[in-house]
């Protein structure tokens, strides 16, 4: 029998472990390395850098816009060579203040330099600048007017008139960036080619340009492209710089996620865009986070779902084996009373018996196995009806005292016959209490019966009933062999019988005390045990009282 659970119980845990905890755990162990070796979801992050590179690309166009235009208003104010002298270049630069120099070279007329004439005056950082630029281009002109002026004429052809020359210049201490705009004139009369130069002023690039069409970009281009306007922000920087030349407003530092050097009008410069508050990384980690704690989660709940399985089959199983105990103790009680009505009646039918006391004896026996196979038959059927649900009960206000009285009444015999020591204590003037007396005389039985089914050496019953802060307590003392504590919280389970070797060779049900348990709880009440081992128990039944009134009133 025992090896035939053992049995049970490995192949229970060898199907729980192949059919639901090693494919769970291949899931879990499975999605951790995935999620370790992912980190990130790189589709994502290739999907916002492709979205940013893109952006980056527009936006360079639309600056490169911009400047020109700007560019293409100087240059329409420009008068026909022959009257661009010193003066006229100075009204235009009275009219644009954002171009801090212009300039015209010919080889016929030379260099025609101007500058902005009251920062020239007051600021020596911005002479410095001038002398330097004027020199430069000069220079350089003298040499490659040619094939500047021919490459010009082909980029016009082409459709766009400018070439920008960039570089970083000295303005007093600080180094500006400066970029000059050079496209191709004719004098008019002699059809004689000349270059113009328009130069940005730097601070006029470094304060407004800028910053404004950084924020401008931004809000044109990465409010369409992602849902969120302020999602992204950019820089602008030096080629071969590290820090900003201007940023839009929200930049907050650290490494861009997709730049792109600039051509066009700001040669040199190098445009960056990163997302605001956060990186790509961040985002990534916090990916992998979330999917970490979610896989923690769902690796918890399944292992718990794994133990709450394991534990209700457990239970069936240890439910199914006390039901077929069940079975073989109830045919084995059934029997015994039985086979001894058969062998008395048969004996009595014989008619052998010398003594009228025999006769008594006998009819006595058969009367007690009758009525110990009704109060089986009873509690079976109590049982079964409680099982589907159909037990009823009939509450009428009753004397419990005598009620409790009649019961142990006809029990008396039988307790003292089996040598125990009977004590009863009975309290007068109880109120009465709304019961189901068969209900309640069958708790009592139980509970009496099996103090003495469940006791050994020291043989003493003993039933009080007595009131108790507006409830009346219905105790049931013995001094058998106890209940340990794992088990008293068991024993009020239906089939439920304790391990104890007494217990094993004792007929009983294991219904008996989920009967007295049902019972009480019908009527409001509750049932307690109190046992030590090898001491005896203690049972308490608590039936809370009514209207109170004492049975005196009530019957008057
Ligand atoms: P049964 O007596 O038919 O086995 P019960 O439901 O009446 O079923 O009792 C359940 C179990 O509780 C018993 O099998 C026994 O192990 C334990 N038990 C009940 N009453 C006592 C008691 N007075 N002393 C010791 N053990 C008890």
């Amino acid at each position: 029998m025992k090896t035939k659970r053992r049995n049970e119980k490995t192949r229970l845990l060898l199907t729980l472990e192949l059919a639901v905890i090693l494919p769970a755990a291949a899931l879990v162990i499975l999605s951790a390395w995935h999620v370790l070796h992912i980190q990130r979801d790189r589709a994502v992050e290739a999907a916002i850098q492709r979205d940013f590179s893109q952006v980056l690309a527009i936006s360079e166009k639309q600056i490169n816009h911009k400047a020109y235009e700007l560019v293409d208003d100087v240059r329409t104010d420009l008068p026909a060579l022959s009257e661009a002298c010193g003066p006229s270049l100075d009204k235009i630069l009275a009219a644009h203040p954002y171009a801090a120099h212009i300039f015209i070279y010919s080889p016929r007329t030379g260099m025609v330099f101007r500058s902005q004439s009251d920062r020239l005056a007051k600021d020596g950082g911005f002479r410095d600048e001038a002398d330097y630029l004027s020199k430069m281009f000069d220079a350089w002109l003298k040499m490659d007017f040619s094939s500047m002026s021919e490459k010009l004429e082909h980029y016009q052809k082409k459709g766009s008139p400018y070439i920008f020359e960039a570089e970083w210049v000295s303005r007093g201490d600080k180094r500006v960036y400066q970029s000059t705009a050079l496209f191709l004139t004719k004098d008019e009369k002699k059809g004689s080619p000349a270059i113009v130069g328009v130069a940005f002023d730097a601070e006029y690039l470094h304060d407004k340009f800028f910053p404004e069409m950084l924020d401008d970009v931004i809000t044109r281009n990465v409010s369409d492209a992602q849902t969120d306007k302020n999602h992204a922000a950019m820089m602008l920087r030096g080629k071969y710089e590290s820090t900003a030349l201007a940023q839009s407003s929200g930049w907050d530092g650290g490494a861009p996620e997709e730049e792109r050097n600039l051509e066009g009008a700001f040669p040199g410069l190098t445009l960056a865009i990163k997302l605001r508050g956060t990186t790509l990384a961040a985002i990534g980690e916090r990916f992998a986070r979330i999917s970490f704690l979610t896989l923690a989660a769902l690796s918890l709940v399944l292992a718990g779902g794994i133990a709450l399985t394991y534990r209700n089959v457990t239970k069936e199983m240890a439910l199914a084996r006390l039901k077929s105990d069940f079975v073989s103790n109830v045919s084995h009680e059934l029997r015994t009373p039985l086979s001894l009505i058969r062998l008395y009646a048969e004996t009595l039918e014989m008619g052998r018996l010398t003594s009228p006391e025999k006769y008594q004896e006998y009819y006595r026996i058969i009367r007690k196995e009758s009525e110990r196979l009704t109060a089986l038959i009873n509690n079976i059927l109590d049982f079964s009806r409680i099982e589907a649900g159909r037990k009823e009960y009939e509450f009428r206000e009753t004397d419990i005292a005598e009620l409790v009285r009649n019961t142990l009444d006809s029990y008396r015999y039988q307790i003292e016959q089996q040598g125990f020591q009977f004590e009863e204590s009975i309290d007068t003037n109880l109120p009465a209490v709304p019961v189901d007396r068969e209900a309640i005389a069958r708790a009592l039985v139980n509970l009496v019966n099996n103090a003495l089914k469940y006791s050994t050496d020291e043989k003493f019953i003993g039933v009080k009933l007595y009131r108790e802060n507006g409830v009346v307590k219905l105790e049931v003392v013995d001094r058998g062999i106890g209940i340990s504590r794992r088990d008293q919280s068991k024993i009020f389970e239906k089939f439920y019988r304790t391990g104890d070797p007494l217990v094993h060779n004792t007929k009983g049900s294991g219904l008996g005390l989920s009967l007295v348990r049902h019972i009480t709880q019908a009527h409001g009440g509750e049932i307690v045990v109190e046992s030590t081992p090898g001491k005896g128990s203690k049972f308490t039944l608590t039936l809370p009282v009514a209207g109170a009134s004492p049975v005196s009133e009530a019957r008057a």
